[in-house]
């Protein structure tokens, strides 16, 4: 239970590091299919100190132009289509190939899956899920699936009941659901509630849920006890569109060379990943610096230690996080993360009345939202009026 990380092409001698701190919220490391034979190492250290093992297979990525897969030896032509899929025999190859490959150290086996934009990619993702569990039954590890899909897909809530029960009926032992798009910090009450509907649902009806790539709504159903972990990246990926993806991937087919990805620096208190520029700012701002400072490992000897090393400040921020809720009895969780969603709220709007720096860009664009928390607090609020009453 607790916080899955997801392990960029950058990020494994980090990760490496902190798996060995065994720090309290950190569940699982998910490595990417494409950069696994050169991040053993971190996956050895995971494994060593009691961290859980995936592999994100990127099965979903292939079905559009621009991604790299010279890594990856799935298929024997790319972009991949679903509709190839239709038989069987083609089904059980592509299991074969896509999870014949993670390698012995994973603790948990995931099986291929595409976005599932209509009922027949769904369809399809729940025989290739059946597949995996029965082919690879003799390694005597677990299958976890993948469900990514548009959220209002999931509208009719009967329909979510039958998907959830359909994937526990096949054996899968974990799933991790992506709704898209959803998340980061401008969502507001309806969203919010419909993905909350959603992960009751899955509760009740389906295999142990991790919220995928949603940092801030993640936490707050992890609170209502709604599913067993959720998922972000290292300084980015705390919210997931799927159509933005591939708009970015489809672009980046023009443009040559491997480009990183510029992590977002995790503000203390506000509780919040925000741009690297406005970070340097905040953190140089005499009147606000101490209170944003962070006590935890390295940063406690450097106030600008977040914005130097975003990425093992990120790391420690984010699992202290999930660790301090976990402490909580379950009947206690749901209040603690609410007064930590206030607590991030008060802040947030003092950074916006009186730090955010008015050079460069707009004010405006520059604010720190504060909408996605609002509404994850009415959401919080109307479970426990709806307890009371009941
Ligand atoms: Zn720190």
């Amino acid at each position: 239970m607790g916080l899955e990380i997801r392990v960029g092409r950058l990020d494994h001698k980090v990760a490496e590091v902190f798996a060995t701190e065994e720090p309290r919220g950190l569940d699982a490391l998910v490595f990417e299919a494409s950069n696994v034979r050169f991040q053993t190492v971190c996956m050895e250290a995971a494994a060593a100190h009691g961290v859980a093992r995936l592999v994100e297979p990127l099965t979903e990525r292939l079905v559009e132009p621009g991604y790299k897969v010279d890594a990856l030896d799935y298929w024997d032509t790319y972009p991949v289509s679903p509709s190839e899929f239709r038989k069987a025999s083609r089904q059980a190859e592509f299991v074969e190939r896509v999870v014949g490959t993670q390698p012995d150290l994973v603790s948990e086996l995931v099986a291929p899956h595409f976005f599932a934009d209509g009922p027949e990619t769904l369809e399809l993702n729940q025989a290739l899920a059946g597949m995996t569990v029965q082919a690879f039954r003799s390694s005597g590890k677990p299958v976890r699936a993948i469900l990514s899909l548009p959220r209002a897909m999931f509208a009719d809530i009967d329909f979510v009941r039958n998907v959830a029960g359909a994937y526990r009926a096949i054996g899968i032992h974990s799933i991790d659901l992506r709704l898209s798009p959803l998340g980061g910090e401008d969502d507001g009450p309806q969203k919010i509630e419909s993905a909350l509907q959603i992960l009751e649902m899955f509760r009740t009806e389906g295999p142990p849920t991790i919220l995928g790539y949603q940092g801030e709504i993640g936490h707050t159903a992890l609170a209502l006890g709604l599913v067993r972990g959720y998922s972000t990246g290292i300084g980015f990926r705390e919210g997931f569109n799927h159509s933005l993806a591939m708009n970015r991937q489809r672009r980046s087919q023009s443009q040559t060379g491997f480009r990183g990805v510029t992590p977002g620096v995790h503000l203390p208190v506000a509780d919040v990943t925000v741009q690297r520029a406005l970070a340097n700012a905040l953190y140089n701002d005499p009147s606000i610096q101490t209170r944003l400072a962070c006590s935890l490992g390295a940063c406690a000897r450097d106030l600008h230690a977040p914005t130097k090393h975003p990425r093992p400040h990120f790391l420690h921020s984010r699992t202290a996080r999930v660790g301090d809720l976990l402490q909580y009895p379950e009947p206690w969780r749901a209040t603690a993360e609410r007064n930590r969603l206030l607590g991030a709220t008060e802040f947030r709007q003092k950074l916006n009345e009186h730090h955010i720096p008015t050079y460069g860009d707009s004010v405006k664009t520059r604010r720190i939202p504060t909408r996605t928390i609002a509404s994850l607090i009415a959401a919080i609020d109307r479970r426990s009026n709806d307890a009371k009453t009941a």
